[in-house]
């Protein structure tokens, strides 16, 4: 074929092919252009998922009538003239291409009437070919429909999804758009169902839970931090608590200048800043709102505009993981039993043959059979500690039974309940301020707080504790390390022996000494004393951490791969579920909650400890 111009409707679609991927990239732009157009209020309406129909309504500043071809030319916009402009974009819109490429693989209709004007008009677009301006109604605003998309493009109408599919785009998109937006309204209606109802507000805390639902509240940590140092960044916005973590990698959301982004960098930041919180397989339910001057940042990097390039990537990305970091350290994380957020309306005491937790999780079966899980669980402890109170069977059967005698007075009730408390009718604590405990199931800590019952995981504790020891001992300096009589010699892959010496600066750090030894080898010289003391085995230490030397690419983050690796160690190094621990060594684990960092969770993200609440607990027994 020879060279030619392609003719611009051809243009136009093949445009549209990077900005329209499905109905909702359409409702994107829509509502982008809405509030480019200082729109205060929005309606937005689907039918089967979009595919059928886009409507958005406005009552934005208009187009006027010699404008409206323009509008739907390519590149044609009224926001930005000249480079400078582009230097620093202020609006969403700018290319001036997204009505032009959805009208032309849509039938396309826009009504509008600009501010002032006497009458409106409308036109057409059908297929790049255009239909009026012919006079429409005075309504001050916009009104955009996009009916049958692809209608003209099969291959991409086949690759939507179902109905439902598509509708749940919409919403995420509309959802995205309003968390950034809180004084503009949003209604969102789809087969005429309405799907959203956001009212406006001058409170962007309280769009946000609109948005994310306001039964979160409680499992939201609300943050906001400046750093004018940065472009005058403010990072602002929620963190949820580890507890709801979510499947789904959008459960973080993230803004920049009101504009919904998925960057990379920040996203990594967000990550760092929960690393060893939440499962990585999980994601933490996170609404991110960035302020930034935007000579800062270059969002024209991707036609979606979803990505973004900051002049400083790395201060950005370390001023959200600080921000974060320090609202998760400074917020009390351990887990509720019962999470209020996935609690619902609250259920009456039934009466007492409702269930003790209706939340999937069987109760303990006790050995004394019928006095359920606290009751048997306590029958079983192989010790309670605190003083000299040692408790068995009659002495906690005669407890039940003295209770059971007036259990319908309440007030009898709560006095024994501080007896129990300052008496000696129940455990005590073994020292001043500290709170009384006993080891069940070999391997759990029962123990309370000011806040209820907490039951800890006691290799998970030891584990964060030995990982925040390792990592304060690193920050001092390289890691003591233990020079071998025998160098070690173990077999490994030829890319693994290649890239110990990329690691060399790492290794160095970690008082680790090894060298290419032959082919297929390699011979470690020093160990970490911290392991050799342990007894774990170097070897097969050294072999993990070349392999996931050549898993992530030679380890460029340092800090990254260090936590990592120590990860890997403490995790050699902790006391493991079945060991068997003494008073003393049980006092300091307990005592470790208090003074490391995210004692809460073990350094893969799973919980060190769960509590259960006092007021669930009395929910549950019907005193509340
Ligand atoms: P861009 O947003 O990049 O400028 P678009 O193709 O989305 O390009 O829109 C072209 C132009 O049409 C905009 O620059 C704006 O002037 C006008 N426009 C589009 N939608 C609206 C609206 N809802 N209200 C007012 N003007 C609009
Ligand atoms: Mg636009």
């Amino acid at each position: 074929m020879p060279i030619r111009v392609l003719p611009p409707e051809l243009v136009n679609q093949i445009a549209a092919g990077e900005v329209v991927e499905r109905p909702a990239s359409v409702v994107k732009e829509l509502v982008e252009n809405a509030i480019d157009a200082g729109a205060r209020a929005l309606l937005i309406e689907v039918e089967g998922g979009g595919a059928e129909l886009v409507r958005v309504s406005d009552d934005g500043a208009g187009i006027p009538e010699s404008e409206l071809a323009l509008a739907v030319a390519a590149h044609a916009t009224s926001k930005v003239a000249t480079s400078d402009d582009l230097a620093a974009i202020h609006t969403f819109g700018f290319r001036g291409e997204a009505l032009a490429s959805i009208a032309s693989v849509s039938r396309f209709r826009m009504q509008s009437c600009a501010r002032g004007a006497a009458s409106g008009a409308e036109i057409e677009v059908e297929g790049g070919a255009m239909r009026g301006p012919r006079p429409a109604p005075a309504r001050p605003g916009t009104v955009v429909e996009v009916r049958t998309l692809f209608f003209n493009v099969p291959a991409r109408r086949k690759f939507l999804k179902s109905d439902a599919a598509e509708t749940g785009r919409v919403t995420e998109v509309v959802e995205a758009l309003a968390l950034a937006h809180p004084s503009v309204s949003f209604e969102l209606r789809s087969n005429g169902r309405r799907l959203l109802d956001l009212p406006a507000t001058a409170e962007p805390a309280k769009r946000t839970l609109d948005v994310l639902g306001a039964e979160l509240e409680p499992e939201l940590l609300e943050f906001e931090e400046r750093y004018p140092e940065i472009g005058g960044l403010v990072v602002r916005g929620f963190a949820g608590k580890p507890a709801i973590a979510r499947p789904s990698t959008r459960a973080i959301r993230i803004h920049l200048n009101g504009r919904p982004i998925m960057d990379r960098t920040v996203l990594h930041a967000v990550r760092e800043a929960y690393r060893g919180l939440v499962d990585p397989a999980r994601t933490p339910t996170v609404a991110l709102i960035l302020e930034l001057d935007p000579r800062e940042v270059d969002v024209n990097v991707h036609p979606a505009k979803s990505e973004v390039r900051f002049r400083s990537q790395q201060a950005v990305h370390s001023a959200v993981r600080k921000a974060i970091e320090r609202t998760l350290r400074a917020a009390n994380l351990v887990p509720a039993f019962v999470p209020d957020a996935l609690r619902g309306p609250a259920e009456p005491y039934l009466g007492p043959k409702a269930p003790l937790f209706g939340s999937g999780l069987a109760p303990a079966r006790g050995a004394g059979g019928g006095e359920g899980a606290w009751g048997g669980a306590a029958l079983r402890a192989p010790y309670v500690h605190g003083g000299a109170v040692s408790r068995d069977f009659s002495d906690f059967a005669a407890l039940v039974g003295a209770r059971a005698g007036d259990a319908r007075d309440a007030d009898a009730d709560a006095d024994a309940a501080d007896a129990a408390r300052s008496g000696g009718t129940a455990v005590e604590p073994a020292l001043a301020g500290e709170f009384p405990y006993i080891q069940l199931l070999s391997g759990f800590i029962v123990t309370e707080d000011a806040d209820g019952i907490v039951i800890v995981d006691q290799h998970a504790l030891h584990e964060r504790a030995m990982f925040a020891a390792f990592l304060d001992r690193l920050d001092r300096g390289a890691l003591e390390s233990q020079r071998l009589l025998v160098p070690l010699v173990i077999e490994r892959s030829a890319r693994e022996i290649e890239i110990l010496g990329e690691i060399a600066p790492l290794l160095a750090r970690l008082g680790i000494e090894a060298r290419p030894f032959g082919p297929r080898s390699v011979a470690v010289d020093a160990v970490p004393t911290l392991l050799h003391s342990r007894g774990a085995d170097a070897g097969a230490f050294v072999g993990d951490l070349l392999e996931k030397a050549v898993e992530h690419g030679s380890l460029v983050s340092l800090e990254g791969a260090l936590h990592e690796i120590v990860d890997m160690m403490a995790c050699k190094a902790a006391v493991k579920a079945g060991d068997s621990l003494a008073p003393a060594e049980i006092r300091s684990l307990l005592a470790m909650r208090e003074s490391i960092e995210r004692s809460t969770a073990c350094p893969h993200g799973r919980p060190t400890s769960i509590r259960i609440a006092r007021s669930e607990l009395e929910r549950r027994f019907g005193r509340a």
